[in-house]
C-alpha cells in the first residue's frame, strides 16, 4: 500500500458543487464517553438471551444468499404491529436510508421543500444533494412549531414536500396532531412526518391520517425506543399507491437478513420495549425536575427521550462535562439555540452522573 499519495486535485471538478460545500455527517464530540447521552440512543440494551436468540437464528440462514429485496416478511411484521395493510409499509437501513428515498422520489432542481427550522440536519443535506429549493420556516422563540407560519408558506411556495420532525430533533417539542392534520388537509404538498420520537410522544400518531389523506408519510425508527440503533432499522408509512412510488428509488436489498430476523423477534417481545419506555419516561420526568433546581440551568419540557437545556456558556459546559466523562451533544449552533445543549435521557445510574457532574460545575 502507498504511504503517501501525489494527488492531481482536477479530479475535484467532477465533483457536484453542493457535494464540494458539504461536509461528510459528524457526530461531534465523538461516539465514546462513560456516561453517554448525545445521540438519544436508549440507554438499555436488549437482554442478551434475545440478542442470541436473534443471531442464532440468523447463523440459520445462507449468508451467500441475497435477502428479499424489500424485506418482505419484516415488513408484514411491522404492517400487523401499527396495524396497517403491509402494502403500506417499506423497511429501511435505518429512517436515513428512508429519508434519502422519499427525497429522490419527490425533490429535484425545480422542486421545494418546507423544513420547519431548527430540524433534523440530514433534511436539509439531502434537499441540497437533490438540488432542490429550501425554505425554512423557523420555530417560535419558544422553540415550538409556527403552524402558522408553515401554512402561510405552504400556501405561497406550494412545495412539493413539507417535512415535519415531531417530537422534534434537536427541539424536543412536538406538533400538535390537530395542526398537522390543518397542514395536511390545507395543502397539496405530501407531508413526511418523522415519528422517530413517537414512542415518547404524548400526541396522537400521524399514522391516524393516512386513512382519509393520501398526502401523508410517516417515518418511524427502531434506532430509539426499540434500543436497535445497531442494527439500522427504519420504516415508512403511507397509502398502498404512495408506498409503491416511494419504493421504486429504493436501493435493494438495503437490510440485511439479520434486521429482517431482528425486527421479528423484538416485537414477539414487544413487552420489554414497553418497560424501557416507561423507565425512559419517568426518568425523563424526574431529570427535568432535578435539573430544574440548577438555577443557571433552564430546561424545556420535552416530548422525547432527550431534554434540552438552556445555559449562559453551552461550550463551555459541554467541555466542563465532557472532562467529567459525562458527553452530551452542544446543539448551540443550530439557529434559535444558542444557549442550547441537548442531553439524552440515560439510566438512573447515568442520569445520578450527569446531574452530580452539573452540580459541581455550577457550585
Ligand atoms: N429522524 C430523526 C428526527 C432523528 O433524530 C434520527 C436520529 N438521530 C433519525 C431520523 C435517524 O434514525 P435512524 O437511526 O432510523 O436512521
Amino acid at each position: 500500500m502507498p504511504t503517501s499519495f501525489q494527488i492531481d486535485t482536477n479530479f475535484l471538478d467532477h465533483i457536484k458543487p453542493t457535494v464540494r460545500r458539504m461536509s461528510a455527517y459528524t457526530v461531534e464530540g465523538g461516539q465514546e464517553a462513560e456516561v453517554k447521552l448525545n445521540q438519544n440512543e436508549n440507554p438499555y440494551d436488549l437482554p442478551e438471551w434475545l440478542k442470541r436468540e436473534i443471531v442464532e437464528a440468523f447463523v440459520k440462514e445462507s449468508w451467500n444468499r441475497y435477502p428479499s429485496t424489500f424485506s418482505d416478511a419484516a415488513v408484514a411484521r411491522y404492517a400487523e404491529f401499527i396495524n396497517v395493510p403491509k402494502e403500506c409499509v417499506i423497511m429501511g437501513n435505518g429512517s436515513n436510508e428512508l429519508i434519502y428515498t422519499i427525497f429522490l422520489a419527490t425533490l429535484h432542481r425545480h422542486a421545494s421543500v418546507l423544513i420547519p427550522a431548527p430540524s433534523f440536519s440530514l433534511y436539509d443535506k439531502v434537499a441540497a444533494l437533490m438540488e432542490a429549493e429550501i425554505l425554512h420556516v423557523a420555530m417560535t422563540p419558544t422553540l415550538d412549531f409556527d403552524t402558522e407560519q408553515i401554512l402561510e408558506e405552504a400556501h405561497r411556495s406550494r412545495p412539493n414536500l413539507i417535512v415535519l420532525s415531531t417530537a422534534n430533533n434537536p427541539t424536543s417539542r412536538s406538533m400538535k396532531f390537530e395542526d398537522i392534520e390543518r397542514i395536511v388537509s390545507q395543502t397539496r404538498s405530501l407531508v413526511l412526518v418523522d415519528e422517530a420520537y413517537a414512542e415518547f410522544s404524548r400526541e396522537r400518531s400521524a399514522l391516524e391520517l393516512l386513512e382519509n389523506y393520501s398526502n401523508v408519510i410517516v417515518l418511524r425508527t427502531l434506532s430509539k425506543a426499540f434500543s436497535m440503533a445497531g442494527l439500522r432499522i427504519g420504516f415508512a408509512i403511507s397509502n398502498p399507491m404512495l408506498t409503491a412510488e416511494l419504493l421504486k428509488p429504493k436501493i435493494p436489498f438495503a437490510s440485511t437478513r439479520l434486521a429482517e430476523i431482528a425486527v421479528i423477534k423484538v416485537l414477539e417481545n414487544y413487552h420489554l420495549v414497553r418497560a424501557t419506555i416507561e423507565q425512559i419516561l419517568s426518568e425523563r420526568e424526574r431529570l427535568m425536575q432535578a435539573l430544574r433546581t440548577i438555577s443557571q440551568i433552564q430546561v424545556l419540557d420535552s416530548d422525547a427521550n432527550f431534554l434540552i437545556v438552556r445555559v449562559e456558556h453551552p461550550k463551555r459546559i459541554f467541555e466542563a462535562l465532557k472532562a467529567k466523562g459525562v458527553l452530551v451533544r452542544d446543539v448551540s449552533k443550530y439557529p434559535m439555540m444558542e444557549h442550547c445543549l441537548r442531553i439524552s435521557i440515560g439510566s438512573p445510574e447515568e442520569n445520578n452522573r450527569l446531574l452530580a457532574a452539573l452540580t459541581e460545575i455550577f457550585e
